[in-house]
This record gives structure tokens, C-alpha cells and sequence, in this order.
């Protein structure tokens, strides 16, 4: 499944989040939250993972053939798949198997994984971000926040945790939390979304604080690839 992600200031569409799904065969869907950490830790996560990262490279290509919009797709990567050492040669493979445009390519890592050994990340993202792929921290704020990843490792992105979404009214300590957030990312030149938006109140509150980019069900839900096809025509 895919979730929009939308520009406040225009309503544009700038891209979207994959997100796995899983269909039993009577048709139930379980949640990735109950099934992730589980293949997390049978190690499944590394072969889930890397179906869900040439899927959404197929994804791209095949939506830009439709002549939709191109936009950016944010995909998940644990922190088993990172440790990976052919991980940048499978996301090179990926990109060279399908023809994406690797711009169009965010990896979505959380801050416990950015912390595990931060000079080997340092230089996995490196690699990344010469083969044209940005990188984005996910969660943050809700782990063990570690300001100084941000500083040293080149994140693109950073995506301010639903927790704080959810709590947002004007003057609580979420909002302080998220201003502070989106200051220090702007400060380090770094593009921010917020994940959760579902209130106008939030969105409203959130683009006062100088976030552009926001992603929750006020504008739409994970959705199977054709449908988000479908959302960005009508919108268009
Ligand atoms: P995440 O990466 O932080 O993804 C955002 C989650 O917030 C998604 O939950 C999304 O459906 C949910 N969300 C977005 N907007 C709203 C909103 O307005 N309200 C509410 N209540 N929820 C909203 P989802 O799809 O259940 O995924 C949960 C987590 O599972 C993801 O959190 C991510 O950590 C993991 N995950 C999902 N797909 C993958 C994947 O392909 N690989 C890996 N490794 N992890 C995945
Ligand atoms: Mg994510
Ligand atoms: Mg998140």
C-alpha cells in the first residue's frame, strides 16, 4: 500500500510512503505492526524487505509509464536489512534492474538504527546518497533522539513521529516538542514531514512552525498502488 504525502502550502502531491500489507487467504489484513517484529526477529524482515523495496521500484517506473506525476516513495528499511553488507549493491541492482530514477528513492531508517554503529551507517548513507537516493530519519523524536546523528550522518529528511501529531493543540508540550523539531531540521538544512496529520488543527499548527509536508489520513490512506494512481489523477 502507498500514503500520500502532500505539500501544505499548494495541496500537491510530493510523494508517498510504502507500506506493506498482508492479506490472508480468507481476505483479513494484519497489520504490519503485528507481524514486522516477528519477521524482525526470525530474520524474514531481510527477504520481506527486499520484495517490498523491488516492488515499489516497479511501482515508480510503472506509474511515471501512466504519465502520473513523479513523485518520491519512502520505503521502510529495518535495521536487519541495513546491517546487511550488500545492502547498497541490492538497492544499485534494484535501480539498474528497473530503470527508476533513483531521485525518486527515499529509504526510511529509524534513529536505533542510525545509533547502532554510526560510522559504518555514516558510510552505507554515503553510498546511498552518491547513487542518487535520500535518506530520511523516521520516528524521530520517540526513541533514543540522538541530536547528534542528525549532525553527522546526511540525512535528507526527518519525519516528526505520530506520537506528537496526535497530541498537537497550541501551547502543550507537543507543540513544543514539534516547533523544536521542525526548527532544528530546518536549521541543518533538512526537509521535514509530519506523519499523522489528521486535523485541520494540526496542519494548520504544523505549517505555522515551517512545516511544508505533511502525511495522514486528512489527506488520504494507505491505499493500494492503483488506487493512489486513481487519488493523483482526480487531484490533478
Ligand atoms: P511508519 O513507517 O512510521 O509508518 C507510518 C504509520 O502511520 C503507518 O502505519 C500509517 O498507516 C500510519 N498513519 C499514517 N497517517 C496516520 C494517521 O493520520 N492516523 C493514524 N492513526 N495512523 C496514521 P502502518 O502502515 O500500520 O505501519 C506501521 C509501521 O510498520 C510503520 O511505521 C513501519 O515502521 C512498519 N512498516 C510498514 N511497512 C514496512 C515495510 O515495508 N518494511 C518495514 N521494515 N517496516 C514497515
Ligand atoms: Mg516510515
Ligand atoms: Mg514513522
Amino acid at each position: 500500500f502507498y500514503q500520500p504525502q502532500v505539500r501544505k502550502t499548494d495541496h500537491q502531491i510530493v510523494g508517498c510512503e510504502a507500506l506493506i500489507r498482508w492479506f490472508k487467504p480468507d481476505g483479513q489484513m494484519v497489520s504490519p505492526d503485528a507481524f514486522i517484529p516477528l519477521a524482525e526477529y526470525t530474520g524474514l524482515i531481510v527477504e520481506i524487505g527486499d520484495w517490498v523495496i523491488a516492488e515499489a521500484c516497479r511501482q515508480i517506473v510503472k506509474w511515471e509509464c501512466e504519465g502520473l506525476p513523479p513523485i518520491r516513495v519512502g520505503i521502510n528499511i529495518s535495521a536487519a536489512q541495513f546491517r546487511e553488507p550488500d545492502f547498497v549493491s541490492k538497492i544499485t541492482n534494484n535501480i539498474a534492474e528497473t530503470g527508476v530514477d533513483p531521485a525518486r528513492l527515499e529509504l526510511e531508517i529509524t534513529e536505533s538504527v542510525a545509533m547502532e554503529d554510526p560510522a559504518s551507517v555514516a558510510r552505507q548513507l554515503q553510498e546511498l546518497k552518491a547513487l542518487g537516493v535520500s535518506v530520511a530519519v523516521d520516528d524521530f523524536g520517540c526513541g533514543f533522539s540522538s541530536l547528534g546523528s542528525l549532525n553527522r550522518l546526511p540525512f535528507d529528511r526527518v519525519k516528526i513521529d505520530r506520537a506528537f501529531v496526535r497530541e498537537l493543540t497550541p501551547a502543550t508540550s507537543e507543540d513544543c516538542i514539534a516547533r523544536l523539531i521542525v526548527k532544528l531540521a530546518s536549521s541543518l538544512g533538512l526537509q521535514v514531514t509530519a506523519e499523522g496529520v489528521e486535523t485541520d488543527g494540526q496542519a494548520l499548527l504544523l505549517e505555522s512552525m515551517g512545516c511544508e509536508e505533511m502525511q495522514g489520513f486528512l489527506y488520504g490512506r494507505p491505499m493500494a498502488a492503483v488506487a493512489l494512481g486513481e487519488w493523483m489523477k482526480e487531484r490533478r
